[in-house]
């Protein structure tokens, strides 16, 4: 029996918040386990799949969600993004923690689940540009999209940004360390919860 139930760490936040490259490096340095999750956007230059996504087909993605299998999914930015099931629950089950890197729509799914298991590992993190024009000049920079893309998901961001309150936690980006070690620090922290650490009740 693990010492204590594992953590369920959501993160949200706009395209060039930094999002992803906090989850990544977390399970990088193998602190939680990345949630892939299934999408119908096409794969990006060098994008893999399995790691970065599952890159899925319409019909693929539509039998996965009749068949129960997404814990949450949700439309975003024109494609289907989902979290399945089987990447979250057996590890915290066995006391691991897992990271997922989902949208604002998703978020509130996960947030109104009535499993036991998600209520009691679910902690939710919103990660906020520091500017809006630091958030356009990293989305500009980043190159992997068109313009037309840019401007779409500029736009999805200032919307998506006026959710942030909804969540327990807000981080307000400044460098790469010092956000790396504010999210680092909200796992450990986490990780001492009480209500957590079953079979010690004294
Ligand atoms: P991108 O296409 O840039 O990888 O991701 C676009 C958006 O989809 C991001 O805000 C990301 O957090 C969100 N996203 C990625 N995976 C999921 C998922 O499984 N569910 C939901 N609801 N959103 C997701």
């Amino acid at each position: 029996m693990p010492s204590r139930t594992g953590i369920l760490l959501l993160v949200s936040g706009p395209s060039g918040s930094g999002k992803t490259t906090l989850c990544r490096r977390l399970a990088d340095e193998q602190e939680a386990f990345y949630s892939t999750s299934c999408t119908t956007r096409p794969a990006r230059a060098g994008e893999v799949h399995g790691h970065d996504y599952f890159f899925l087909t319409r019909d693929e993605f539509d039998a996965k969600v009749a068949a129960g299998d997404f814990l949450e999914h949700a439309t975003v930015h024109g494609n289907s993004y989902g979290t399945l099931k089987s990447e979250v629950l057996q590890h915290i089950a066995r006391g691991e923690d897992v990271v997922m890197d989902i949208d604002v729509q998703g978020a509130a799914q996960v947030r109104a689940c009535t499993d036991p298991q998600i209520r009691i590992a679910l902690v939710d993190l919103f990660v906020m540009p520091p500017t809006n024009e630091e958030l356009a000049a990293r989305l500009t920079g980043r190159k992997t999209d068109s313009p037309e893309v840019i401007a779409l998901r500029l736009k999805n961001a200032i919307e998506e940004m006026a959710h942030w309150h909804e969540y327990q936690y807000r981080l307000l980006s400044a460098t790469r360390e010092e956000d790396y070690t504010r999210f680092k620090a909200l796992l450990l922290a986490e990780r001492l919860r009480v209500a957590r650490l079953v079979g010690s009740n004294h």
